[in-house]
């Protein structure tokens, strides 16, 4: 034991070689001009943080995107050669399936990549059209065996229901192929139509949506193929085999620190949230000239800071430790009234979601926030 607390990192590297029609990220063309630009920003960044980062343990390293996978496996391998990683640190990348090759992941894993995440949503050509994807599906089941062949044991999937015009059938069959795949890890995401995207303004689209009863059928199998395959649910949204789970995400569940470095990236440190500007010269701008790229930072009440962290924590399957949490009498009513009418159960000092909590978590969370 070194004593030292757990800080995770985050780095945002936002290129994509196509932006989707539903994506509400901050995305930038895939050049590598861009990208000079980006690692030089990190490098400034990460500069700052280099006295509290050493004051840490690093449990896990993580490269999300846009497509982390297009920045280079060189560059990848600087950033985690200057890292003072736990050595049994989670490494991760998210890529797309579309420019995965043997080769590819073999480089990104001598760089020190231990898992990588991909972003594959269906095994559906025509949903895959719909969500204009870049890649097909024997692509994306292509590139999980090349990760597989590169040597990388811990990979994760990404998988989306309630797409337009997306069948229970459809989904059956993606569910059904998926689990064949050689991973170790899922997360399931329900499309959401977000503004200031090309899918918020097509009306068409919204009316294509599986509706609510269609949507429910659709977790529910999932669900129940993952647990019949071995992928254990361990979050709302996330399954995991032989206890693979994501170290990354469970920090942001159990209110471990992060610090995200790029533009747009999010952190939380010191009882502070902050976020880095969501444009790119301004971010570089703002490092050249030695200040901090954030444009917005928050600090929440002692209080509401303990019901937030309780309330994340809940998503996790085993629930909450209430011994653990100092929760105000009005919130400890609000669960019992939540145990009352189904939503949470409780054994001994334990808080967990039902499985219709599991499904109204948002109702939930906002009755406890
Ligand atoms: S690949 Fe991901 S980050 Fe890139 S545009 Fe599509 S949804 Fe957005």
């Amino acid at each position: 034991m070194t004593g030292k607390r757990e800080l995770s990192l985050y780095y945002h590297i936002p290129f994509c070689t196509r932006k989707c029609d539903y994506c509400h990220f901050y995305v930038l063309p895939n050049q590598e001009s861009l990208k000079d630009q980006l690692f030089e920003g990190f490098l400034l960044e990460k500069e700052r943080w280099n006295s509290v980062i050493s004051h840490h343990t690093i449990p896990s390293l993580y490269f999300g995107g846009g497509t982390p996978a297009l920045f280079g496996p060189e560059r990848i391998a600087a950033i985690i050669d200057s890292t003072p990683l736990d050595s049994h640190a989670e490494i991760t990348l998210e890529a797309n399936p579309e420019n995965i090759t043997y080769a590819l992941m073999d480089a990104y894993k001598r760089a020190g990549v231990n898992r990588v995440s991909m972003g594959i949503q269906s095994l559906n050509d025509e949903l895959l059209a719909v969500l204009t994807r870049t890649h097909g599906a024997q692509k994306a089941i292509d590139a999980v065996y090349a990760c597989k062949e590169a040597g990388i044991k811990n990979i994760s999937i990404d998988l989306m229901y309630d797409v337009p015009y997306q069948t229970l059938e459809q989904w059956n069959d993606t569910l059904s192929k998926a689990v064949m795949l050689p991973i170790t890890h899922l997360s399931l995401y329900n499309l959401t139509f977000e503004p200031h995207t090309v899918y918020f303004k097509k009306a068409a689209l919204k009316k294509a949506v599986p509706h609510e009863e269609a949507s429910l059928q659709m977790y529910q199998n999932a669900v129940r193929t993952f647990e019949q395959s071995g992928l254990s649910r361990y979050e709302i949204s996330a399954f995991a085999k032989n206890g693979h789970v994501s170290r990354h995400n469970v920090g942001y569940w159990t209110g471990r620190q992060f610090l995200g470095f790029g533009p747009s990236a999010f952190s939380d440190y010191g009882g502070k949230r902050f976020r880095n500007v969501a444009n790119q010269s301004k971010y570089l701008a703002a490092l050249r000239n030695g200040t901090s790229p954030a444009d917005f930072e928050e600090e929440l009440d002692p209080a509401a800071k303990v019901r937030e962290l309780f309330v994340i924590r809940m998503r996790l399957k085993e629930g909450c430790d209430l011994t653990q949490f100092a929760l105000d009498t009005e919130t400890l009513q609000t669960i019992q009234r939540l145990i009352a009418d189904g939503f949470l159960e409780q054994e001994a000092n334990q808080v967990k979601l039902t499985d219709k909590g599991i499904l109204f978590y948002d109702t939930v969370a906002s009755e406890l926030i």
